[in-house]
């Protein structure tokens, strides 16, 4: 069997855990199995890593961000493959470019788009661990180095398992699994056996960090199957799979919250045709991703309110974009709020069933949480609400909807 494993921040933290996982992957390798290990930075590295270059520049090129974000995974690939050879087994370490990990030229977020993998083939072959460093790759012709958006190590493992037709690929972090909700948030959340790529997909995209959205993206493109399991013990995990009979049908699978978005508010604008497109083209082409859009119309139908929701990274340059158009469009002045959280619900069962929305929404106010907007689509219900009710929200609603009790088989 050929198997990736992945090792995340917390799994890396230090020499410690270096040691562990070496064990772990060896371990793994005298069973008689070919490894490809995918590592990331040692935990908090890589935010350390923008923290410097914020101290020199408040807009670093992001062609050099990229350098010195990569580094981070270099350290721990290098360490890892030598932490494997002192217990006696043959490694070798790759950095993106070695491994033959080709993207596209979109600095910071770069997608991947092919990987050769030729010579990790080869030692493969020979009975090497081959280590590799994730959340990076390079352009094709340039060479320059780009790393995979926040989390990225995860897309890494994923992709490098799509190349090599893996067996498995297996996410190692700081959980046992995947929850009904954030465990760190809610101690009774319920640890799934198995959930569908589309509901992992929403969960993830939603905010639950424990894959990065793209991975699960590409693993449901591709049929990756994947297991996310904790470094720190045992424990069997969560197969996220195919959508199969076998699958709980359940109305609600998840609670996921996401602290990083923004809401900026546009006041007063006229209420007349070609104003929403002219301002969220605007928007667009400064390379803003606009998340949810709630428009109120004025009672005096002249004039109306325009929210939506930014990440909170771009949240500063978005509203100063905005004031920009405001002023263009006659509007009466534009808000930013930054402490807001959006807090959604997630399952498949919820395209039969209705009233699943209005019982979200009567578990909020019962407990006088204020929804400032709401979207919804087959799949999830989301809230923006203010973040300190954050946990609140997500307990209420992880017990609204009994989430810690149902059977999931
Ligand atoms: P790594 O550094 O290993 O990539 P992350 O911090 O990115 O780990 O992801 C693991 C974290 O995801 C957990 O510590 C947990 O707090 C968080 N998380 C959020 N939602 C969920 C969920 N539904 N199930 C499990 N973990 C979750
Ligand atoms: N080190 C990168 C980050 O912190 C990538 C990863 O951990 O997956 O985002
Ligand atoms: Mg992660």
């Amino acid at each position: 069997m050929l198997v990736v494993q992945k090792f995340g921040g917390t799994s890396v933290a230090n020499i410690e855990r270096i040691r562990a996982v070496a064990e772990r992957v060896v371990k793994t390798a005298r069973e008689g199995h070919k490894v490809v290990v995918v590592v990331s930075a040692m935990a908090g590295e890589t935010d350390k890593l923008i923290d410097l270059a914020h101290q020199l520049s408040r807009n670093p090129s992001e062609r050099e961000m990229d350098l010195l974000l990569s580094s981070g995974e270099r350290v721990t690939s290098a360490l890892t493959a030598i932490a494997i050879e002192e217990l006696g087994h043959k490694a070798m370490a790759f950095t993106g470019r070695q491994m033959g990990i080709i993207t596209d030229t979109v600095h910071t977020k770069a997608r991947i788009e092919k990987i050769t993998a030729d010579r990790a083939k080869r030692v493969l072959d020979e009975g090497y661990i081959v280590v590799v460093a994730g959340f990076q790759g390079i352009t094709e012709g340039k060479n320059d180095v780009t790393t995979l958006g926040r989390g990225g190590s995860d897309l890494s493992a994923v992709a490098i398992a799509s190349a090599l037709d893996a067996d498995l690929c297996e996410i190692y972090t700081d959980v046992d699994g995947v929850y009904t909700t954030d465990p760190n948030i809610v101690p009774g959340a319920r640890k799934l056996e198995k959930i569908s790529y589309e509901e992992m997909l929403e969960l993830a995209s939603l905010g639950a960090k424990v894959l990065q959205t793209r991975s699960v993206e590409f693993a449901m493109k591709y049929e990756v199957p994947v297991v996310v399991r904790s470094s720190f013990n045992d424990n069997p995990g969560t197969l996220v799979t195919k959508e199969d009979e076998d699958m709980e049908k359940v109305v609600v699978s998840g609670v996921a919250y996401d602290k990083n978005q923004a809401k900026i508010t546009v006041l007063g604008v006229p209420d007349r045709p070609g104003i929403a497109a002219k301002l969220f083209k605007d928007i667009a082409s400064a390379g803003v991703v606009v998340d949810m859009i709630v428009q109120n119309v004025g009672s005096d139908g002249r004039a109306t309110d325009i929210s939506f929701t930014v990440p909170k990274t771009e949240s500063r340059k978005a509203s100063k974009l905005t004031e920009e158009i405001a002023k263009e469009l006659g509007a009466k002045g534009v808000t930013l709020k930054e402490d807001i959280a959006k807090i959604s619900i997630v399952g498949v069962g919820m395209r039969t069933h209705s009233g699943v929305a209005a019982q979200m929404f009567e578990t909020l106010a019962a407990h006088g949480i204020n929804i400032m907007m709401i979207s919804t689509s087959e799949v999830k219900v989301s809230c923006i609400i203010d973040s300190k009710y954050t946990e609140l929200a997500v307990r209420v609603l992880h017990d609204g909807f009994e989430l810690a009790a149902a059977g999931r088989k």
